[in-house]
């Protein structure tokens, strides 16, 4: 029996066949938080035991996933298929104490079984005529080299477990067939290699997708028949897309990597994929890494799917950008800035105060770490497009407009000192001037300094460009009116 009191050994098992999918970084997120909270301890188990299916590329993708989430393992990754010896000694043993039976039947033979049954509108279950053998019968195709596989044999009765999220979950063995834990040539079946795996790794949890449940009590009796008490299970809900359907590619971007590169913050990513079929209770929603450890519990799993929105994704992102600070942000927006060509690093060091400045004005409005970029083009030298939208609904009037921008051009060019008060005071004088509500003029405004109908609070923007490219923004607006 276990020792209740020891500190728990959990793992995360992906099979590296392809990148890491969200439901996957979801599960690893679960067990990694139960091991952070309890002092426990985090395993990477990479299920390579299909050669055919693994890849080194893959594993890469699972291990720089993990990485990028923040979900650090302990101890030595351990690979499935270095455990061959480990499976067939385990299969063997079963083999020696009875709790299997080699099966002779060949894949036509069986096939002609599966057929009958179908004939008889029966659902086919191995009827276990290889476990009726005679010893010497048996010793006598094993010397003539016959191939076999091994079957283990199900007992009578029910297996039943206490799930951490499902409460009771019991099976009638009976509609459990003798399944293979060997192949013909050796290698193990899933079921054997988790349970002689998650054995020697002396996994106290496994929790994994709800997928799985049917694998469970073959688990179970396999722990049981090699003379060991079962963990616990917690078999957490999956993923939906939006229309209720299980989470696949026609839904959009599955891979973790695919929001890395969208510029979505790994604290949200997680924040987000740990709302998947938990809750902290209440209805808090935005965490820091150590919140969400602290609040952690198997309690708060849920058992209804779980549905993946990209908009809260995206909400959720711009939730963690606004918390995290500038200097936090600043590496993350820079190789963004540089990639789009807005700036240059020369300019981004020289300005080192301004540009950390520019990242607080944006970041309480953004999604994502592009609509920062989009954002921040205006303050950077380079030309700006108008967005058609607002020039639609802000420069109606195009003469209008062109007057006013030329009104607003002139009066603050001749401010001594521009702050936000004074530049505020100069543009209702301005309106009052001109017998027009002062978001005549600023709306205006906003979309000669930055194209965009929405931005920071004008004053701000004002004074983050700067009198020098501030006018030039309303030389080229005013430009872009008379020309049309
Ligand atoms: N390799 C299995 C999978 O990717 C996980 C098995 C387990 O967690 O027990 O679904």
């Amino acid at each position: 029996m276990a020792d209740p009191l020891a500190p728990p050994r959990v793992r995360f098992a992906p099979s590296p066949t392809g990148y890491l999918h969200v439901g996957g970084a979801r599960t690893a997120l679960f067990n990694w938080l139960y091991a952070r909270q309890t002092g426990g301890t985090f395993l990477l188990r990479i299920e390579d035991t299909d050669k055919a299916r693994s890849t080194d590329e893959s594993e890469r993708a699972i291990f720089e996933g993990l990485e990028w989430l923040g979900l650090n393992w302990d101890e030595q990754v351990v690979h499935q298929a270095l455990g061959l010896a480990r499976h067939q000694r385990d299969a063997n043993f079963l083999l020696e104490t009875g709790a299997a039976y080699r099966c002779f039947c060949t894949p036509a033979e069986l096939e002609q079984l599966r057929k009958e049954a179908a004939a008889r509108k029966d659902s086919f279950k191995y009827d276990r005529r290889c476990d009726l053998l005679a010893p010497d019968e048996i010793k006598r195709r094993v010397d003539a080299g016959t191939p076999f596989v091994v079957r283990f044999r199900v007992p009578h009765g029910e297996t039943a477990w206490e799930d951490a999220v499902h409460e009771r979950i019991a099976f009638p063995n009976k509609d459990i067939e003798d399944f293979v834990i060997l192949r013909s040539d050796g290698t193990p079946i899933y079921n054997l290699a988790v349970v002689s795996d998650d054995i020697d790794m002396g996994i106290t949890l496994v929790m994994r997708g709800d997928d799985h449940i049917s694998n469970t009590p073959k688990q179970i009796q396999l722990y049981r028949a090699l003379g060991n008490e079962p963990p616990r299970f917690a078999h957490v809900p999956m993923i939906h897309g939006m229309d209720g359907k299980k989470l696949s590619k026609r839904h959009g971007a599955t891979a973790v990597a695919d929001y890395q590169k969208e510029g979505i913050l790994p604290g949200a990513m997680v924040n987000f994929l740990a709302l998947m079929g938990w809750s902290p209770g209440g209805d808090r929603e935005v965490m820091s890494l150590e919140e969400m450890i602290a609040l952690f519990s198997l309690d708060g799993l849920q058992k209804k799917a779980a549905i993946f929105d990209t908009k809260k994704l995206e909400w959720m992102n711009g939730q963690h950008l606004s918390r995290i600070t500038a200097m936090q942000l600043e590496p993350r927006l820079t190789s963004a800035l540089l990639d789009a060509g807005i700036a240059s690093r020369e300019m981004l060091i020289s300005r080192h105060e301004w540009y950390l400045g520019l990242i607080d004005l944006l970041k309480v409005r953004a999604r994502t770490v592009l609509d920062m970029v989009r954002q921040a083009a205006p303050f950077f030298p380079g030309p700006i497009a108008f967005d058609p939208e607002a020039v639609e609904k802000q420069w109606k009037d195009r003469a209008a407009s062109s007057g006013i921008l030329e009104a607003v051009r002139n009066e603050i060019a001749n401010l001594p000192s521009w702050t936000p008060e004074s530049l505020e005071a100069a543009l209702r004088a301005l309106a009052e001037q001109r017998g027009v509500a002062a978001g005549k003029i600023f709306h205006p405004l906003r979309v000669a300094l930055t194209g965009l109908s929405v931005s920071p609070g004008i004053f701000e923007v004002l004074i983050a460009m700067g009198p020098e490219l501030a006018a030039k923004r309303l030389n080229d607006a005013i430009g872009f009116l008379n020309a049309a």
